[in-house]
């Protein structure tokens, strides 16, 4: 087991829906020595990879890109939700619908920020259905830049959104990937890898 599958075991709360809590270490209450572990994984994941921009989506995922970019010494760029529907041309943009507030937003990167050179990491703390890493995908792909690979801190592996990036061809990788959780009795199964 490795050191996020052991501090979700120890401080992870399974509720029901499908949702897991992390909110004592990882995204609301954080842990900076974990954040560092993870982003120093996901360096030594890629570490075959070049990589001049780390892109997130706000706002669990900036700790977690912000930790990563240390060992990339790679800028961060995180998507921004923006209600508002007259966006000028100056942005990309992408639906996103939000898998814990089971609402639509848009999402907006200023087109200044990145450009059809960039080789992109894309970061997240949660993997469930994907559509907060689809719209991201997107974004990348609209700007001409290439997604060189995804890190993932957190993936739900009963969810649908691993098989669906992984069937695409992207380099996807989770450090902690939950097959079962149950509320009731409180147990978690990480799969092997
Ligand atoms: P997806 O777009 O893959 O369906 O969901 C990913 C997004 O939803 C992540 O950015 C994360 O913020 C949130 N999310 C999905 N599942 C969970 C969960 O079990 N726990 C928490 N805390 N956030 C989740």
């Amino acid at each position: 087991m490795n050191f996020l599958e052991e501090r979700i075991l120890k401080d992870g709360i399974i509720k029901k829906g499908n949702v897991l809590k992390v909110d004592s270490f990882l995204n609301h209450q954080m842990d900076i020595n974990l954040l560092d572990e993870i982003g120093k994984e996901f360096k030594r994941r890629f570490s075959d990879t070049e990589i001049t921009k780390i892109l997130t989506i706000e706002s669990s995922g900036i700790a977690i890109a912000c930790a990563a970019a240390r060992y990339f010494e790679a800028p961060v760029l995180f998507a921004k939700k923006s209600k508002s529907i007259n966006i000028d041309g100056d942005m990309y943009v992408a639906e996103v619908e939000s898998f814990t507030h089971k609402c639509k937003n848009q999402v907006i990167v200023s087109k200044s920020f990145l450009k059809e050179n960039d080789k992109v990491l894309i970061i997240d703390d949660f993997l469930a259905n994907g559509c907060a890493l689809q719209g991201l995908i997107s974004i990348t792909e609209e700007a001409g830049a290439t997604v060189e690979g995804i890190g993932i801190a957190i993936e739900k592996g009963f969810q649908i959104g691993g098989t669906v990036i992984r069937n695409l061809g992207y380099r996807l990788e989770s450090l902690a990937i939950v097959d079962e959780m149950n509320d009731e009795d409180k147990t978690i199964k990480f799969r092997e890898q």
